[in-house]
């Protein structure tokens, strides 16, 4: 097996990818090395930093190392012994108009320094192209994709195909519908530096979600470009597997910090918040006083640390199943990286349909944000296409939530249905005890204990876009069902009237007969007499 999912969360993978150079854990982060710059040394990153991959230029390797990279190998040449992709050069190549490099060229070449994951020479879409440039971009690139089978001699490396396309989302959809149906084992997307530089974070997640849609799930998809620890999440949330980073060593050279939340110029920091071996009982202010190339060393160190351990935690969160949490944290770190999470509402339904079922935790909900969540849009559309009432039932119930889930075990529900079978005897089959619950809406009684909709916290008082949709879900499903009455028990302090108003618009509409009971205390002697006997009205 090439590649072996282990864990999952949203579109996240944990995942196990075998090269001839070794095995490697995924989500995973590629340092970019520059063979002939180093901050830090491919050995150093190797034994301190337990780095198992890199990546470096294959082009700039040609360029200066020639014939020494063929004689040593890539391995030797950088000193390393762990798993090494090239990027075939093909920015540097436009950016430089080197037209002297063929494709045929750089695939051999990266055959000869026997690397281990290898790129083909693709055209760059870059980002102020036009529709029909860019439409050239793709062609070119599949063009080579399709001509290496004829170039290439090994068969034990991996091979990546890029997609390209840019911004333009029906591009990137064909290029990679077409690449991935060519015999790739890994698959990278090019973000544009605009998307980095100026935060379009939005645009990524449109044109991840575009490329993910139409390539093969089963491969790894490499994001180009992407180094920043503070976006990790949201890219490996949406399926990337593997990143580059050049950013730990540029931002070093320009004197910043980078950290899960952002980048801070040294000069701005009284303090390091991190406690990794390089900033471990150092200040700024030393930092700051130390020479040049010592200076940029410490911070290339902690950058590269930053960017490691937001990886790390990432999967753990993948394993404990609570990415959608992590995530949220992380994009309240820029109002561009939560433009980015409201932008994943209109993929609501993708990320539905490939994230767990199950979890081996509960959830926690916030805000309204999490309505976008997979497990809230799953409950709408099963509850709207698989489900249907028992078909004796006339009359729904609607009781409010309780903190004790689930909400049919509670001492607040139990009494309630001990007082309403009282009243009504064996014309009880004819009742359906339904509650309803922010943020899923309609629980009905015998889907109580099913996952998620016992096992989550919701923070109280709910915010207004939460309640009416909520009220909305609730008004959903008596549109969709065919009971002959409602009895709404509605509690007056949470609900503030908008439950009732959603579900007498509801049975207006059904010609349903509606009958609420709006208070203060739902659960006291009086409130549930009057529950019981107003289900005892509407029955007779
Ligand atoms: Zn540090």
């Amino acid at each position: 097996m090439f590649f072996e999912i282990r864990d999952r969360d949203l579109l996240a993978r944990i995942g196990r990818l075998e090269t001839k150079g070794g095995i490697i854990e995924t989500p995973l982060l590629l340092p970019v090395i520059n063979p002939a710059v180093q901050l830090i040394t491919p050995r150093t990153m190797r034994e301190e930093f337990g780095c198992r991959a890199l990546i470096t230029n294959a082009y700039i390797v040609k360029k200066h190392f020639e014939d020494e990279a063929v004689e040593k190998g890539i391995h030797g040449l950088l000193d390393f012994n762990g798993v090494i992709m090239t990027d075939s050069g093909a920015y540097q190549i436009l950016v430089y108009g080197d037209v002297e490099v063929t494709s045929q060229e750089i695939v051999r070449y990266q055959e000869e320094i026997n690397t281990d994951i290898a790129t083909i020479l693709d055209v760059p879409t870059g980002w102020t192209t036009s529709k029909q440039q860019a439409q050239h971009t793709v062609n070119k690139t599949l063009r080579r994709a399709r001509e290496l089978t004829k170039i290439k001699i090994r068969d034990d490396i991996a091979w990546v195909g890029p997609v390209q396309g840019g911004q333009h989302l029906d591009l990137v959809a064909r290029s990679a519908r077409k690449i991935g149906k060519l015999p790739f084992k890994i698959h990278a997307l090019g973000s544009p530096t605009p998307v980095m530089e100026q935060y379009l974070f939005d645009v990524l997640v449109d044109m991840i979600v575009t490329a993910k849609k139409n390539l093969p799930l089963e491969r790894p998809l490499h994001l180009f470009g992407a180094g920043h620890p503070f976006m990790f999440a949201l890219a490996v949330a949406l399926g990337c597997d593997l990143f580059d980073s050049a950013a730990y060593a540029i931002y070093a050279r320009e004197d910043r910090y980078m950290s899960e939340y952002g980048t801070t110029r040294l000069d701005e920091l009284e303090y390091f918040p991190c406690r990794c071996p390089a900033c471990n009982k150092k200040d700024p202010q030393s930092v700051t006083a130390m020479p040049r190339i010592e200076r940029q060393k410490m911070l290339a160190q902690h950058n590269l640390h930053a960017s490691f351990s937001e990886l790390t935690r990432i999967k753990q969160a993948i394993i404990e199943g609570r990415l959608w949490e992590h995530l949220e944290l992380r994009a309240h770190g820029h109002p561009a990286l939560l433009k980015a999470l409201k932008n994943l509402k209109k993929h609501g339904d993708y990320l539905e349909k490939q994230s767990p079922v199950t979890k081996k935790s509960g959830l926690f909900f916030f805000s309204s944000l999490e309505l976008i969540r997979p497990e809230v849009v799953r409950h709408r559309e099963r509850l709207f296409e698989r489900y249907s009432p028992p078909k004796e039932a006339e009359v729904l119930v609607l009781l409010p939530q309780t903190r004790t889930r689930p909400f049919h075990k509670s001492r607040e529900h139990r009494r309630a249905l001990r007082r309403i079978q009282q009243k009504l005897g064996d014309k009880m089959g004819k009742v359906h005890v339904c509650t309803y619950a922010a943020p899923f809406g309609v629980t009905p009684q015998e889907l109580d204990e099913v996952y998620p909709l016992s096992q989550h916290e919701i923070a109280v008082p709910f915010d207004d876009e939460t309640t009416e949709y909520t009220a909305k879900q609730v008004s959903n499903y008596i549109e969709t069902t065919n009971y002959k009455s409602v009895v709404l028990l509605q509690d007056a302090k949470v609900w503030n009237g908008k439950m009732a108003t959603a579900c007498r618009r509801a049975c207006k509409k059904k010609k349903s007969y509606l009958a609420v009971l709006s208070v203060e205390k739902p659960w006291n002697k009086r409130t549930l007499n009057d529950l019981a006997t107003a289900i005892q009205n509407v029955l007779s």
